[in-house]
C-alpha cells in the first residue's frame, strides 16, 4: 500500500513537473499559462497529448521532436523527475526521520509543501537559465505563504490551546527579515555583483518558512555550498569574482536540506560543542 502511494505521487509529480516546464517557457515567452496549446520552440508544431507524456514521450523520441527532429532540451526531463522526486521525498524521509510537518494537519502541509516545491523548481530553472528570479511567481508565492501559515497557525491554536499565533509568526518574520536583511546587506555592499535583489525577495520567503532556528542551518549552507562551488568556478577560470552566478540555485538546494535535516543538523551541532 505504501509503496502503491508512493508511484502515485511519483506520478502526480511527473505531471506537475511537466506544467512547470510550461510555466517556465510561457513565463519566458510572456504567454497565458493556460490558454494555448503547446508547441514546439523549434518548428512551432502543435504537440499531441501524447507527445507530452512526462520522461516517456522523451525516451520513446530520443529527445528529438516528432516533428522537425531537432533535440529536446534535457530541462525537461530533468524538472518532471526532479519534481516526481521532491514530491516523494517527505514520504521517503518519514521512514527514518520526524518530517518537519504537524501530524495533525499532514495533509495540509504535505499540499503546501507541493505548491512551494514547484514554485521553487520554476524559481531554480528560471534563475539558472535567465539569471532573474521573476515577481510574478516570487509575488504571489509570498502571499501565499503568509496566507497559508496564518490558517495554519490559526488551525494549530484551535487544536491547541498552548500554542501561540503570536508566538509563531514573530519567529517566522524575525527569521524572515533576518535572512533577506543578509542578503540586503550583500546586495548593498556589492551594488548587486554577489546577489541580485530577487534573492532579497527569495531569502524572506525561505526564512519565513524555516522560521528560527532552521534558518541559521540555512544560512551556513548557503554559504558554505555557494563559496565551494565559487572558488571551483574561480579556480577552473570559468567565472572571475566578478562575474553574475545565479544565487537562486544554491538557495533553493540549501533551503530543502535545511527543512528536512535542520533540526537533526542542530542537534548534531549542539552535541560536538558538549
Ligand atoms: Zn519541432
Amino acid at each position: 500500500m505504501f509503496i502503491f502511494s508512493l508511484i502515485l505521487i511519483f506520478i502526480f509529480g511527473l505531471f506537475v513537473g511537466s506544467f512547470l516546464n510550461c510555466v517556465i517557457w510561457r513565463l519566458y515567452q510572456k504567454k497565458s499559462f493556460l490558454i494555448e496549446r503547446s508547441i514546439c520552440p523549434h518548428c512551432k508544431h502543435q504537440l499531441a497529448w501524447f507527445d507530452l507524456i512526462p520522461i516517456i514521450s522523451f525516451i520513446l523520441l530520443k529527445g528529438k521532436c516528432r516533428y522537425c527532429h531537432k533535440p529536446i532540451s534535457y530541462q525537461y526531463p530533468l524538472v518532471e523527475l526532479a519534481t516526481a522526486l521532491l514530491f516523494i521525498l517527505p514520504f521517503l524521509i518519514q521512514q527514518f526521520f520526524p518530517l518537519p510537518f504537524d501530524e495533525e494537519i499532514l495533509w495540509l502541509e504535505i499540499l503546501y509543501y507541493f505548491f512551494l516545491i514547484s514554485v521553487l523548481i520554476i524559481l531554480f530553472v528560471y534563475d539558472l537559465k535567465h539569471f532573474i528570479i521573476p515577481d510574478k511567481i516570487l509575488i504571489p508565492a509570498l502571499l501565499t505563504t503568509l496566507f497559508y501559515f496564518l490558517i495554519r497557525d490559526f488551525y494549530l491554536a484551535f487544536l491547541h490551546s498552548n500554542f501561540s499565533i503570536f508566538t509563531s509568526l514573530l519567529y517566522q518574520l524575525v527569521s524572515a527579515i533576518g535572512v533577506s536583511g543578509f542578503f540586503l546587506l550583500l546586495y548593498l555592499l556589492s551594488k548587486g555583483r554577489w546577489i541580485g535583489f530577487g534573492d532579497v525577495k527569495l531569502g524572506f520567503l525561505l526564512g519565513f518558512v524555516l522560521s528560527w532556528p532552521k534558518s541559521v542551518v540555512f544560512m551556513f549552507l548557503t554559504y558554505l555550498i555557494g563559496g565551494i562551488i565559487g572558488i571551483g568556478l574561480i579556480i577552473f577560470k570559468k567565472k572571475t569574482l566578478k562575474a553574475q552566478v545565479p544565487f537562486a540555485p544554491f538557495l533553493i538546494f540549501s533551503f530543502v536540506i535545511s527543512l528536512f535535516f535542520g533540526s537533526e543538523i542542530i542537534n548534531w551541532y549542539l552535541n560536538l560543542l558538549k
